[in-house]
């Protein structure tokens, strides 16, 4: 018997929660790399609207395996350099909730991850 036993704490928050920061924090332009060669692509029809693009993509859940949860909240944040001054910052973090049963026998790709292994966040 765990003595934590009982509603699980997370569960009282709305998931999945999105920030989006749409400016540099050093300089204020609002263009990354990235974003501005897919726009260039989507401007040529290369690239569908709904296509995101980042830098890189960092995640990490944050558990104590000591404290058994039904879910534990995962976060997710993708990176990009700022085209004007060269600052790399954060321009979406994402908080949702997963299956604990990743942490056990370490990361298990999800189907997404095993299509596109270069791009842990799944965007395209
Ligand atoms: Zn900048």
């Amino acid at each position: 018997m765990n003595k934590n036993d009982g509603p699980d704490p997370i569960l009282e928050y709305t998931y999945p929660i999105e920030q989006k920061f749409t400016r540099c924090p050093n300089c204020g332009n609002e263009d990354t790399f990235a974003a501005r060669e897919l726009r260039i692509l989507k401007e040529h029809g290369r690239a569908g609207e709904d296509a995101r693009a980042f830098l890189f993509g960092k995640r990490s859940i944050v558990a104590d395996q000591r404290n058994p949860m039904i879910q534990v909240p995962m976060v997710a944040a993708e990176f990009d350099v700022c085209v004007e001054c060269g600052t790399m910052y954060a321009t979406r973090v994402n908080v949702t909730l997963t299956s604990p049963q990743i942490l056990q026998g370490g990361s298990v790709p999800n189907r997404q991850q095993r299509r596109h292994p270069g791009n842990l966040l799944g965007g395209n």
